[in-house]
Order: structure tokens, then sequence, then C-alpha cells
């Protein structure tokens, strides 16, 4: 048995071996760069106008229409003092301009223009260079790719990009009772639901989880699924038959497939039976079947592996401190992650606090922890990890 701390530590210490590949642009969110970005040329590349307006040439309350330039046209007009040119938004601005001015401070009749007021010289001019520099550097190796930062790296016209690859992960349920929602549920089954909501978590966080099995509690079948998994995926999550039952297969199975463990049990509420084992550079976390204790070490103990698999840094939920909305009794002996509703600035605990009930984890919206025996008043600030 491990606390809490050993077990991120343990999952944090893992030297693994980070991937890499080209993926274009489009298809590139979330992932982390593996390379430096720097700006290819200008940004801008020309000078340009800000404005739907007009350029000018000299400091002056009129003006002579001689043209039009528009948004992408390579205009070869060269203003002289007292002339301007029609101009619009992202234009490029013709040589010899002053300045922008915007159409709704002029009046133009014919090719008479008017401003209502001087224009100051560079106004409404966006210059080459204004933003980036050629050769300067954009975003940092290990840089996350927001949406933002994909618009970054368009602009600059780049189309692939070297990222760090994303793990495949391949997930395994077992247990007799299980069966699929949609199927005729008989005496002493349940629907099967966790592989739905482990996937589901994992996709929210940008993870695919590409192939998913359902199997009974049948050692010699977990172990042969386990071996096929292993050549084919990076991490393996099992949900089931990793507490000390009689049908309790799981460890034993990957012990037989050489699966190194890292460990075993965590001193935590709930999800006790949690094991992190790896046989070289595949990795194998194995859930309680209890739906709230598997979807919990989803998100405490697998999703920042995943992310860290991924080259993400700062891996993890988000955590924030809320005061705690009712005083609050944690009997449990072991620290527990209590399932728990963030509003109007501050947390409360919910009822269904079991580790099979999963209604209560759907209607809140963070992990609440708390520590071992500890009592809270009202007001106290509680560690929440985000799961909405
Ligand atoms: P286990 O960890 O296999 O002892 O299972 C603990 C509890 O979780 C039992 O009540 C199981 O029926 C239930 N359970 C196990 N796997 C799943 C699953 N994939 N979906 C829903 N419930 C499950
Ligand atoms: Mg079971």
């Amino acid at each position: 048995m491990v606390s809490i701390e050993e077990a991120l530590k343990i999952l944090n210490d893992q030297e693994i071996e980070l991937r890499t590949e080209t993926r274009d642009l489009e298809n590139s969110l979330g992932y982390v760069l593996a390379e430096e970005i720097s700006a290819p040329f200008d940004m801008p590349s020309f000078d340009n106008s800000a404005m739907d307006g007009y350029a000018l040439c000299g400091i002056s309350m009129d003006y002579q229409i001689i043209g039009e330039v528009a948004a992408g046209d390579n205009s070869k007009i060269v203003l002289k003092e007292g002339q301007a040119v029609r101009i619009f938004t992202g234009a490029k601005i013709p040589e010899g301009a002053t300045a922008v001015i915007m159409q709704e401070k002029t009046k133009a009749e014919r090719d008479q223009l008017r401003l209502d007021q001087e224009p100051k010289p560079g106004q409404s001019i966006r210059k080459q260079g204004g933003e980036l520099h050629k050769g300067q550097l954009v975003f940092e190796k290990n840089y996350r790719i927001t949406p933002a930062g994909i618009g970054m790296i368009g602009a600059l016209g780049i189309q692939n990009l070297k990222v760090y690859s994303k793990p495949k992960i391949n997930l395994i349920t077992t247990g007799n009772e299980l069966i699929s929602p949609g199927q005729d549920k008989k005496e002493g089954q349940i629907y099967e639901s966790n592989s739905y909501a482990l996937t589901a978590a994992a996709k929210k966080y940008g993870f695919e989880v590409s192939d998913r099995l359902q199997i009974e509690d049948d050692f010699e079948a977990i172990k042969t699924e386990i071996m096929k998994s292993l050549e084919e995926t990076d991490v393996l999550i099992l949900s089931g038959g990793i507490s000390v039952g009689d049908y309790d297969f799981v460890k034993q199975a990957l012990e037989e497939n050489g699966v190194v463990q890292q460990f075993y049990k965590v001193f935590q509420k709930p999800g006790k039976p949690l094991y992190f084992g790896r046989k070289d550079e595949k990795y194998v976390f194995a859930l309680p079947g209890n739906p709230a204790s598997s979807l919990s070490c989803f998100y405490i103990y697998v999703l920042p592996f995943l992310q860290k698999l991924s080259g993400i840094k700062n891996s993890g939920l988000e955590t924030y401190s809320f005061p705690i909305s009712h005083s609050f009794e944690n009997r449990a002996d072991r620290p527990s992650f209590l399932k728990a509703k963030i509003e109007n600035g501050k947390v409360e605990i919910l009822d269904g606090q079991g580790s099979s009930m999963i209604q209560s984890m759907a209607l809140g919206n963070a992990l609440a922890f708390i520590d071992a025996e500890t009592k809270l008043n009202e007001g106290d600030q509680i560690k929440c990890y985000l799961i909405s």
C-alpha cells in the first residue's frame, strides 16, 4: 500500500521515451510542440490598413482621391502630397502614404475628400513587423497548442508541425455480471458502464481509446487478452477484478505477462485497489470496478500520466481551493476524494459518496480532497479537483 503522494510520485518519476510525429495544423489542437517555432517572415509582412477608409499623403484637410486598394491587391500606386486612395482593412498601404483615416471621419464627393480633422502620421497603419520580426521565437518547444496557437501558426503559413505523439490506449473491462447497455438484463447482471465513462473522460482531455473489450472473470481469457493488448498499445487500462475477491484475476494475469508492479493499493477512498505496472514502454493501470472509484482513479492518476506521455508538463486536473458550504466530517480512516459541487464560490459535499454511486459525480463538478478523520467547519478551505 502506498500513499496518494507516493503513488503520484511513482507515476511522475517514470522514465519515459516521448515519441514524436508530424501532424497537420488542423489536427494538432492540444498536442505539445516537439520543436521551436520562429517567424519565417515579419508579421505583418507588409504595412497594411487597420481601417476601411482612405490612405493619405501629407497632413491636410482636403485630398484628391486617385484610386482604390482592396485587401489582397498588389497595388503599384505611389501617392503624392495631397492625394488619397480609397483603402480597406488589411489592404497594402501604397507607397507615400502618411496615414489612414477611417471613412466615418470623412466626406467624399466624386474625387474630392474632406476630413473632419487632420490625420496623425502613422495613424491606422499596421506596420510591417509590428507583431513579430522575421526569425523571432514565437513558441518554445513544449508549447501546448491552443486554438489561438493554431491561429498563430496558421498565420505564419506553417502547415506541418512536429509534436509529441499521444499514447495509444486500450481498455479492458472484466466481470461475469456485466452486459452492454441495450441488451436485456437478467437477474444478477448489471450494465457495463465504466468503459463508457472512462472513454468519455479520456476523450474530454483529448485522448482516444482505440480498443475496448469486455471479458469474463476467466483467468486464461484475461491473461490472453492482456498479452494481445500489450503488443499493440502503449497504455492498457483495465477495470474490475483487481481487488481481493476469488474472481479477481487481473493482478496475477498481469504478472504472468511480465508486467512489473510499480504500486498496488493506494491509501485513499475511493479507489484503494488501484494498480499501476509497467512492461518496458507499456504501462498498465488496473482500476477498481466500482464506477465512481474507477472514474476518480482515472482523473487523479491515469489522466496526468497520459498527459505526461504526451509531453504535457503541467499535467492533471485543475485544482482550486474553495470554502466549504456546510460543516463536514470525514469519518473515513483514509484520505478521501469526495464528490462535490462548486457553486457561487463555495463547495458542497454531495450525498451519495459510495464508491459504486456515480449519479452524485455526474451532478457535481469536482472531487474535493479531505484528509482522513477530519472535521471541517463551514467556510474552511478545501482543495477541489475540477472535473467539468
Ligand atoms: P470489482 O472491482 O470487479 O470487484 O467490481 C466492483 C464492483 O463494480 C462490482 O459491484 C461490479 O459489479 C462493479 N463493476 C465492475 N466493473 C464494472 C463496469 N465495467 N461497469 C459497471 N460496474 C462495474
Ligand atoms: Mg469483478
